[in-house]
């Protein structure tokens, strides 16, 4: 049984506490300690004893009271703070693995006490790691599996080049805040108000600035601004960067992360979540939504001056809040997403309003669900969102094949169909987690159950329509070739594979 950790430190004065459950990814833990001290992704964080040693930060980390707290800090990252992959790999120079097996080595020379660890060796160790995650953490990189062919050590043209381009231009973003703050001082009607809190609501008629007003919007009728003291100009320069943190890619974009708040928004509408829980959590979740899936961790963004929507609230509910957010965003990675429908699954029978680790679960799964809500959409707004996905699953194994990389099944063009790649997923991923949903609020059953068999059904009509032009293409005698995949194993394997998938 996993027991929760609490950590207390301080970091640049401030007192703070790091919470998480003692079998947590040491990765997850490093996120709790780099957002509470407002770290950018590639700096580094060292953590001393009371006796004046650095600690490791993982989640062995030894628990303490206020009284015998740790020291935090923060060492900006020396590298160029503009971390374009090229110049990366050239300042690398590809020798991190070498690099890594001599620290390796040295530490198993030095005799070490592993809570007194040489404070040289743990910087080295440090750095090592960060400019790992910094490889590992560009722009969806970590997807490539770039790092180990990086650091086998070829000086073969990499995906980075590519991958430069993605970002928005700044005349892009420019133009784009001017039509914001121009529409955002015009009246939105009612009828989109109401529309906005459903779920059919279709992403693809609204640009970008017409999306950020309706960010916008979503804050002012779920009453923040007046609630938690919220400035528009503040809320204007939060959404202007988060806008701005979001690339230019098939899925994971601007889009997407407005599709997720959206359904996040529909959905507190339709539970009447604003009557269970308290808005503090609602406020949490619906920012969550917004920052889930920024380039980097969107904790610091979030909190610098100018755009910081939580600057006028106590230090108890900011704390509430960066937790709180520390927590949805990281319940997005899909790898735990069993572990998290599980929790729920336990506490369904007894689920209790009141109760704040009940309530911690399920705004885990109302992110969740959010985060993969596509196919509860109507089919005209979900399929365009497939193609999406396919088009950065494609461009993710085309440049795989061209790297000379091993290609993931799931995600080759020249494997994967559109209703192969659904219906296992639908079945075995999206639905058991809706439903879930929904035996907690059982209105729901409409609104998202509903869609998504539908979703199932014409996703497998396809399927067998596709095996049939297949078999009349190749002939019957074809069809029943060892090896071939059935569909249990298709399905399997997809869910395999979005159980995998880092993000959602
Ligand atoms: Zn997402």
């Amino acid at each position: 049984m996993a027991t929760t950790k609490i950590i207390y430190f301080v970091v640049e004065g401030r007192p703070e506490q790091a919470e998480f459950p003692s079998d947590c990814p040491a990765q997850d833990v490093k996120e709790v300690f780099r957002a509470a001290a407002e770290a950018g992704p590639y700096d580094i964080l060292k953590l001393y004893n009371t006796k004046g040693n650095i600690i490791n930060i993982s989640p062995k980390l030894e628990s303490n009271t206020r009284q015998t707290q740790y020291k935090l800090e923060v060492v900006a990252a020396d590298c160029k703070t503009d971390s374009l992959g090229s110049e990366l790999a050239a300042a690398l120079g590809f020798d991190l693995s070498a690099m890594e097996k001599r620290l390796q080595a040295l530490e198993k020379k030095i005799l070490v006490d592993s809570a007194d660890m040489p404070s040289v060796m743990y910087e080295m160790r440090n750095r090592v790691e960060s400019f790992r995650d910094k490889l590992e953490s560009v722009e969806h990189l970590s997807w490539l599996g770039l790092f180990k062919e990086l650091t086998e050590g070829t000086n073969k043209p990499s995906p980075f080049y590519h991958k430069r381009s993605l970002r928005k231009t700044k005349e892009e973003c420019q133009q784009v805040m001017e039509n914001y703050l121009h529409m955002s001082s015009l009246e939105v009607t009612e009828e989109v108000r109401q529309y906005l809190k459903t779920p059919t609501f279709d992403n693809w008629q609204w640009e970008d600035a017409e999306i950020m007003v309706l960010l916008q919007l979503m804050y002012m009728d779920l009453d923040f601004m007046s609630k938690f003291n919220i400035e528009m100009e503040v809320l204007q320069q939060f959404l202007f960067e988060v806008y701005r943190h979001y690339n230019n890619i098939p899925f994971h974009n601007f889009k997407h992360c407005f599709c997720v708040t959206q359904m996040m928004y529909g959905l507190i509408w339709l539970t009447d979540l604003q009557n269970k829980m308290d808005d503090i959590d609602i406020l949490t979740m619906l920012t969550s939504a917004i920052c889930h899936d920024l380039d980097h961790p969107g904790y610091n963004n979030a909190y610098q001056p100018d755009n910081n929507i939580f600057r006028n609230l106590t230090t108890e509910q900011f704390k509430r809040i960066r937790e709180g957010m520390i927590k949805c965003v990281l319940a997005t990675d899909m790898a735990r997403h069993n572990e998290i429908l599980n929790q729920f699954r336990s506490i369904m029978s007894v689920f209790d309003f009141n109760n704040k680790k009940h309530k911690d679960v399920l705004t885990m799964i109302i992110i969740k669900v959010s985060d993969i809500s596509n196919e509860a959409r109507p089919m005209d707004v979900a399929e365009p969102w497939l193609d999406c996905l396919l088009q950065e699953f494609f461009n993710q194994s085309d440049m795989e094949k061209l790297e000379g990389l091993p290609v993931s099944p799931f995600m080759d063009r020249d494997k994967v169909t559109k209703p192969s790649s659904q219906t296992g997923f639908i079945r075995f991923v999206l639905l058991p987690l809706f439903i879930e949903l929904a035996n907690l609020f059982p209105n729901l059953e409409q609104h998202i159950i509903d869609p998504v068999r539908k979703a199932l059904d014409y996703y497998t009509e396809m399927e067998k329509a596709l095996e049939m032009e297949k078999l009349n293409r190749t002939g019957s005698s074809q069809s029943d070739k060892i090896g071939k995949p059935t569909e249990n194993q298709k399905e399997s394997k997809r869910v395999q594979i979005q159980l995998s998938q880092t993000k959602p």
